[in-house]
């Protein structure tokens, strides 16, 4: 298969390319307008592949867009391309709309230029899959089962009801044009190559700095978190046997309270960056500090911020025989020891470097 990748130089996007190229025999256009969140350093590993090319450019042109369909002759879409952190949808919600839901639009036109210009075998075979989250479900109780394909809409913030839109949109050119489209909802996703903006890596970033780390409200807030490398083979699964038309939901069956998983990360780096042996720490700094969990400090909550998500996967499981490979300590410690040893990462991210690397100028 030829694959149209949006969104390849982020976080999912970029495990994802990943996968395809190191683990099946697909060729890889990776179209991404490299914002703040998009690091083809993410992907220089397999970049060499003679099946991977990078774009760079924005979902929001509709010309660009045109011209790759037209050019590369895509199989599939695999739409990843997002503005996806809440807090900054709370701050500025212009961009959410513009690429979670003009983008998407401009996608779906091309696409189904495009599509209506295949001979039959091809079109049998064509995909649109647009990449989701579980957030456009909105908040559950304690008590409520998770969410399934089902579950009624409900988003809350800026960023979950611009991703409510696009899944609807999607929906639309599948029933109103018959575009073969396959949609996936995913929980929490952690791992290598996330941002330094998102739960996990702030965690791991400021604890071995021995910076305070911010929890939101008591930290009660629960999350099903799921590993990146599963989500991506969920992702392929759907891709490739997922039945046109249809919602997949993709969850990790890990719920956790936002707090446990902060101290559990922080007990992960006591045993394998100890306070007394960490190059960054200052001798006051390490007198002060007992463990890593000493620098949590609770911060005033995120306004809508919901309470609990939960996922129900067992359609793609029963459907599509998928479920995931990591469990929860496991995937965590990976995690953790991916941020201990891929410093240059994300300290070219924490000082801006990799903004001017990407002009050319370092
Ligand atoms: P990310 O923010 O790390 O990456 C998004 C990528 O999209 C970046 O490389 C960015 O440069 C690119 N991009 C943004 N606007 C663009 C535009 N206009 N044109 C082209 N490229 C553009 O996001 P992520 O965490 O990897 O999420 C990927 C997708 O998965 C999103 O659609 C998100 O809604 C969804 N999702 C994420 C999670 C999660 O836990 N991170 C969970 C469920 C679903």
């Amino acid at each position: 298969m030829k694959i149209l990748l949006t969104g390849g130089a982020g976080f999912i996007g970029s495990n994802l390319v990943r996968f395809l190229i190191e683990d099946t025999d697909h060729e890889v256009l990776n179209l991404d307008k490299l914002t703040y969140a998009g690091n083809p350093i993410s992907v220089e590993d397999i970049s060499s592949s003679d099946r991977y090319e990078f774009v760079q450019g924005d979902i929001c042109d509709p010309d660009l867009i045109k011209s790759l369909f037209d050019r590369f002759q895509p199989d599939a879409v695999m739409h990843l391309a997002a503005e996806s952190h809440v807090d900054r949808s709370i701050d500025g919600p212009d961009a959410f709309i513009q690429t979670n839901i003009v983008g998407t639009f401009n996608l779906l036109h091309a696409a189904r230029v495009y599509f209506d210009g295949l001979d039959d075998a091809r079109k049998s075979s064509f995909r649109f899959h647009h990449i989701s989250t579980d957030e456009v479900y909105g908040s559950l109780t304690m008590d409520d089962p998770g969410f399934s394909e089902t579950t009624p809409y409900d988003p809350h913030s800026p960023y979950s009801a611009s991703k409510a839109s696009s899944d609807h949109l999607v929906r639309a050119w599948n029933d109103t044009y018959g575009l073969p489209v396959v949609i996936t909802n995913c929980s929490n996703n952690y791992g290598p190559y996330q941002f330094p903006e998102k739960l996990i890596p702030v965690v791991i970033l400021k604890a071995i700095s021995g910076q305070s780390i911010p929890v939101y409200g008591k930290g009660e807030n629960v999350r099903d978190w799921l590993y990146v490398t599963d989500h991506a083979k969920a992702l392929y699964a759907v891709l490739t046997g997922g039945r046109v038309g249809e919602t997949y939901n993709i969850g990790g069956n890990n719920e956790r309270q936002n707090i446990e998983l902060v101290r559990m990360v922080c007990g992960i780096l006591d045993e394998m960056l100890p306070i007394a042996d960490n190059p960054e720490l200052d001798d006051e700094t390490k007198t002060k500090l007992n463990e890593y969990a000493d620098l949590i400090t609770f911060v005033t909550d995120r306004p809508g911020h919901d309470l609990r998500y939960a996922i129900d996967a067992s359609k793609i499981e029963s459907e599509l025989g998928w479920k995931p490979e990591e469990d929860f300590a496991s995937g965590f410690r990976k995690t953790v020891r991916w941020y201990l040893d891929n410093r240059q990462w994300w300290e070219q991210i924490l000082s801006g470097d990799y903004k001017l690397q990407r002009q050319g100028t370092l």
